[in-house]
């Protein structure tokens, strides 16, 4: 008796150690001290002994069974703990970590290109205005003297609502809509969407952004004009960058130009940016038209006045060295993120 005894408390020490788990020392705890397991097995045996002996293999017995359930307990003790450690250390917080970044936004290479502009003709003492999107076909064309007949307005490339209303096809109305105000002098610039039923590719895109500028005053001459943006483009470019006037026509300028900056990549040598040339376009000026003046109910004689329109995403796609248009639109901010 005694020695199955021993043999069973070994076995089930050997069983508690063993045991990595609560449910596993559940099941080493019942095939032993279940009412099927082998110390249970061996007190039922009990009545078997002779009874002179009874008290001894009990006290035995008792011990035995002590001892197990001790063990038992300890077990359960330690694999409780180490739970416990183990949940402590997956739920650690290290608050010696860096807090992670909130997302931020970034502003458009367009809006850039726009606030530099901005700034540019601000603090030459011009006044940043808006104009209508939805415009009169008189203010898109009529008044910037482009009538009817004129190979200029050519339907195909406008948005009509109507045989009156259109989307702006350029931002030269706000000219108009200001001469008609009659505050002069006038500095003004006028940034905004225009559109045109352009098929979208690298270059073209039915909505783009403009920024029109005019100034109306007694004494305004085209060196006024030159001189003005020739400032403007050191400043958006740098202080080398050196500006070609190349004779052009607009109907609402006469006469009319268009200006050339030098590369700013080659400094005019010629590169693959500028393609060879040493020259980039960027804008188209000239001075306002004594028609265009008299319509808007200003004095051509006693006033004249030079105007200039600048494409915004050409400006942009330059100054960032952008060569896809459509960039600008898809909003992807793997694009973004870099300005
Ligand atoms: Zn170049």
């Amino acid at each position: 008796m005694k020695e199955r005894l021993d043999a069973i408390k070994e076995q089930a020490l050997k069983q508690i150690q063993e045991s990595l788990s609560p449910e596993k020392l559940n099941e080493v705890r019942v095939s032993i001290l279940g009412k099927k397991g082998e110390l249970t097995a061996v007190l039922k045996g009990m009545k078997d002994v002779a009874p002179e002996d009874r008290p001894k293999v009990g006290a035995i017995v008792n011990e035995t069974r002590a001892e197990i359930e001790e063990a038992l307990a300890k077990a359960k003790t330690k694999l409780e703990s180490l739970a416990l450690e183990a949940q402590m250390k997956a739920e650690t917080i290290d608050v010696t970590l860096p807090a992670k970044r909130p997302a931020r936004g970034h502003r458009h290479p367009n809006q850039i290109a726009l606030e530099e502009m901005e700034r540019i003709f601000t603090g030459l003492g011009y006044e940043v205005i808006e104009s209508p999107e939805v415009e009169k076909d008189y203010y898109n064309f009529e008044a910037l003297n482009i009538p009817a007949d004129h190979p200029a307005k050519d339907e195909q490339d406008t948005f009509y609502i109507n045989k009156e209303i259109l989307l702006r096809t350029q931002t030269s109305g706000a000219q108009v809509h200001e001469m008609e105000k009659g505050h002069l002098p006038i500095r003004m610039i006028c940034p905004g969407r225009v559109y045109r039923s352009d098929e979208v590719d690298a270059t073209h895109s039915p909505v783009f952004h403009q920024v029109e500028g005019m100034v109306v005053d007694e004494k305004t001459t085209f060196a006024d004009l030159k001189g003005t943006l020739t400032e403007f483009a050191k400043e958006l470019f740098g202080e080398d960058t050196k500006v070609k006037f190349r004779p052009h026509h607009f109907p609402f300028t006469e006469p009319s130009a268009e200006m050339d900056v030098s590369c700013f990549k080659c400094g005019g040598k010629g590169c693959r940016f500028c393609k060879g040339e040493g020259w980039i376009e960027i804008l188209g000026c000239g001075m306002v038209h004594p028609h265009v003046l008299e319509m808007s109910g200003i004095d051509p004689l006693k006033y004249r006045g030079f105007a200039f329109g600048v494409g915004l995403e050409r400006i942009a796609l330059l100054k960032y060295e952008i060569d896809d248009m459509r960039l600008m639109y898809e909003n992807d901010a793997r694009f973004l993120e870099q300005f």
